[in-house]
């Protein structure tokens, strides 16, 4: 299932690539990580080899200088096979990286991103906070400064990589509580004093990408390790997961298309009453009603990737794309646990796993809910 219009020759080679790697480097490996929730971190520097983990990163810092299309193409070839693989590639990529990319001095990238953009070092992000995930604002966590240097106090969690990060830009409060300018970015490195991971969480889906809690405990770090000025890091967080939400958009994509094209080939092979699945109207019209919303999911993407490209502001394209995608997500792997009947509830199918995978997408970076309220202030406004 490809667009039904021209991808450049970057776009397919990237998409090409990324499907030869997936078949060979992760399909086999799928379930065995899956059960054991362990994070294969090996085959994101086979990634980074491959220049995937820094590839909206310019090639003056190391990345691949490559813009959303490749990128979508990439992340939704890659969840086809996983989902967690796809989603932790999204993460380094639009968010600790993303964040330095568009946020950090030419000293700063210069120090962490051709490292990040290799895959050397993995990156994590830290928004959420035990009581605060939609309502960032009222963080806990706090930055004091103190002569030249910052001490950082209190914890993030859910943080994809909060373990196995090298490099964590984290947001911590400077300012006033529910201040949107109280808020201040800073990159810590794994190794300071006083940062630690944490708890890892057991979870339903994307089992094989690290989620775990960050801990700050008088977590001293020089000035030079803010990105950008004082106060300015919610601002910075929110223009971060604009295009953070088109990974997102584009994780959901490949897991609807992974189900959608399991659902469709076991329908053709299983016969019940004398014929293909496939041959009742029931189930036929389940197939054209996953894939005319992937279709839509997958316009809708691309959309919000090009104006990404093109420097638009986009917050209101890549909300309705993430909206739209991670729900069409959820349909579409339902549907196809429905389409292999028993089967389908069982490990020894796919679809299960693309079923429990996807309901991440309606949740992480912004709930479906979150991208509605998104959505409806754009609308009101325009
Ligand atoms: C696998 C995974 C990976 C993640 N990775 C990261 C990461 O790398 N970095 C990071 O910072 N965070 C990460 N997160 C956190 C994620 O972004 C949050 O879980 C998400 O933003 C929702 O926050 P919450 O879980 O606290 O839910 P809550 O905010 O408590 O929401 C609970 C429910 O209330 C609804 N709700 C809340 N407020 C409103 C409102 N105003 N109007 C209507 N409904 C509302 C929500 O939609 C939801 O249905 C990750 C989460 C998961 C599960």
């Amino acid at each position: 299932m490809q667009p039904h219009f021209q991808e450049t020759d970057s776009t397919q080679m990237v998409r090409q690539t990324v499907k030869d790697f997936a078949e060979r480097q992760v399909r086999p490996h799928v379930m065995e990580w899956d059960e054991s929730q362990e994070f294969p971190r090996h085959v994101f520097t086979a990634l980074g080899e491959l220049g995937l983990m820094g590839v909206l990163v310019p090639e003056n810092y190391g990345g691949s200088g490559l813009g959303y299309q490749e990128y979508v193409a990439a992340i939704d070839e890659l969840a086809q096979v996983c989902g967690s693989i796809g989603l932790s590639m999204a993460a380094h990529n639009s968010l600790c990286t993303g964040h330095i990319l568009q946020f950090g001095s030419e000293e700063q990238k210069m120090r962490w991103l051709p490292k990040l953009a290799s895959g050397e070092h993995l990156g994590a992000w830290g928004l959420t906070e035990a009581n605060t995930g939609s309502d960032a604002l009222r963080m806990q966590c706090v930055a004091k400064k103190d002569g030249e240097d910052w001490i950082i106090n209190g914890a993030k969690n859910w943080i994809t990589h909060g373990i196995s990060g090298d490099i964590a830009v984290v947001l911590a409060r400077t300012g006033d509580l529910l201040d949107s300018h109280g808020i201040t970015a800073f990159v810590v490195e794994r190794g300071t004093p006083g940062f630690s991971g944490g708890k890892k969480e057991n979870k339903l889906g994307m089992r094989a990408s690290e989620t775990a809690e960050m801990i700050f405990q008088d977590c001293r770090i020089p000035d030079s390790q803010r990105l950008g000025n004082i106060g300015e890091g919610f601002i910075q967080a929110m223009k971060v997961l604009d295009g953070g939400r088109i990974s997102i958009a584009a994780l959901s994509l490949g897991i609807a298309k992974g189900a959608y094209k399991a659902a469709t080939q076991y329908s053709k092979e299983r016969e019940q009453f004398g014929k293909s699945i496939s041959q009742f109207q029931a189930i036929a019209f389940k197939l054209a009603d996953m894939a005319t919303r992937i279709e839509a999911a997958e316009l809708l993407t691309l959309q919000a990737a090009d104006m990404k490209n093109r420097g638009l502001k986009m917050t209101k394209e890549s909300a309705m794309a993430k909206y739209y995608a991670s729900e069409a997500s959820v349909f579409c792997a339902n549907e196809a646990v429905q389409i292999f009947g028993g089967y389908g509830y069982t490990k020894d199918f796919p679809v299960e796993k693309y079923y429990r995978d996807c309901k991440l997408c309606t949740i992480g970076e912004g709930t479906s809910e979150i991208q509605k309220l998104v959505i409806s202030r754009s609308v009101l406004q325009d």
